[in-house]
């Protein structure tokens, strides 16, 4: 057993952050008398199990006959895929807030890189406030594993889990990774797996000793190839923001029946802010300037509407991306007592890579981006908290 010790993390700056369980952790946050109880999401096929589940040996992927044999007492709900689709959006923006460079490998798992941020926090106290974000601003659990390769950090988050943090330190690696079973490497299935079994292989350690040429005789060539590799803990891969960003985005839904009280427009607008607020800054730490401003609007009978307004100038400073968002709120006014509105988000779309162009300033002395760079600056040491607008202090 790999017992966390004493920590050198220098050089571990890759994070994986895995929500546990996904869809079936949704249903448990959305209905409290699923809580602390067996629940498969999907009837046919199990699309996912709680920790309760899989207790008793349910897995994902397999059929509903056989999980309801394991697990007699098991609640069967179905999959509410939009629902899971707005929580994966809203984990994802958690982690673009934490650090610029992210690759998702799927709906509920990506690579996030922090080695940007050392001046700031050390990655375990970066990826211990992406997990409370996360469960504050999600209400989901998440695993992150804390490494010095994408390997390593992927097999911490999977040793972890449950709601874990777990940092391998670079002087400790073939400590933690030689007892391991060989299941635990990427990639392995069961069939590698049982195949390995065959032959006595049970741990990495026992891969390790292996040459390429046995392993390749064993499993195949690509997959012996693999597993030399990784048994011996190379992993060159750095962690790729796989596709540039046309738009950057973020929305906040609003309970139902928002519309008819005077205090809406103060929520709204505070929402506005928050919003264009975190956009900013994204921007701003992935060096991207915009011009447009999109307003994205859904309404008490789910229908949608998007308003947009394209600025004269490229930028990433938040007072005239907020300029725009107001004025799109205000034109929007009508509609939204009309109908009521149930989510509200901007993004700002024609991203742009090249530095943002030095603004005039009319009739102030005050540089916007140098206001800007000196809360973003406090915030990346003392935390998003650190430093409100005053709009946001009645909520
Ligand atoms: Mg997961």
């Amino acid at each position: 057993m790999f017992v966390p010790g004493p920590i050198v993390s220098s050089g571990a700056t890759i994070l994986h952050a895995d929500l546990d369980s996904f869809y079936a952790s949704v249903e448990q946050r959305d209905d409290p008398l699923l809580r602390g109880r067996p629940v498969i999401v999907g009837g046919g096929v199990v699309l996912a199990a709680s920790y309760e589940a899989k207790a008793y040996g349910v897995r994902t992927a397999m059929g509903g006959g056989q999980a309801r044999r394991l697990c007699p007492h098991a609640v069967v709900v179905p999959p509410r895929m939009s629902v899971y689709s707005a929580a994966s959006d809203a984990v994802f923006d958690v982690f673009r807030d934490t650090t610029p460079v992210v690759e998702p490998l799927s709906v509920d798992e990506a690579f996030l890189d922090v080695g940007g941020l050392l001046r700031y926090r050390a990655p375990v106290e970066i990826a211990a406030k992406l997990r409370a974000d996360v469960r504050e601003r999600v209400g989901l659990p998440i695993t992150v594993g804390i490494a010095r390769t994408k390997f390593l950090a992927k097999v911490a988050s999977q040793v972890a889990k449950p709601d874990g943090l777990l940092l391998v330190p670079p002087d400790r690696e073939l400590e933690f990774l030689r007892p391991l079973p060989v299941r635990r490497l990427w990639g392995v299935g069961t069939v590698t797996a049982d195949r390995l079994r065959t032959h006595g292989i049970e741990t990495v350690a026992d891969v390790a000793e292996l040459d390429e040429s046995m392993l390749a005789s064993l499993v195949g060539g690509a997959m012996g190839h693999r597993l030399y590799a990784l048994s011996h803990n190379r992993d060159r891969r750095r962690v790729q923001t796989t596709v540039r960003r046309r738009s950057v985005g973020a929305q906040r839904a609003l309970g139902r029946g928002c519309h008819a009280a005077a205090d809406i427009e103060v929520t709204i607008d505070a929402t506005a802010v928050m919003l264009i607020d975190r956009i900013a800054r994204r921007m701003r730490a992935a060096g991207n300037t915009g011009r447009t401003v999109v307003l994205r609007m859904r309404f008490d009978d789910f229908s949608r509407a998007t308003r947009s307004r394209t600025l004269p100038e490229a930028t990433s400073s938040t007072e005239p991306l907020l300029a725009a968002a107001r004025g799109l709120v205000s034109v929007a006014a009508p509609l939204i007592a009309q109908r009521g509105l149930t989510l509200i988000g901007f993004s700002v779309a024609n991203i742009d890579r090249s530095p943002p162009q030095l603004e005039l300033p009319f009739g102030t002395s005050a540089d916007p981006l140098a206001l800007d760079a000196a809360v973003d600056r406090v915030r990346r040491r003392y935390g998003s908290a650190a430093l409100t607008r005053a709009v946001l202090l009645h909520e």
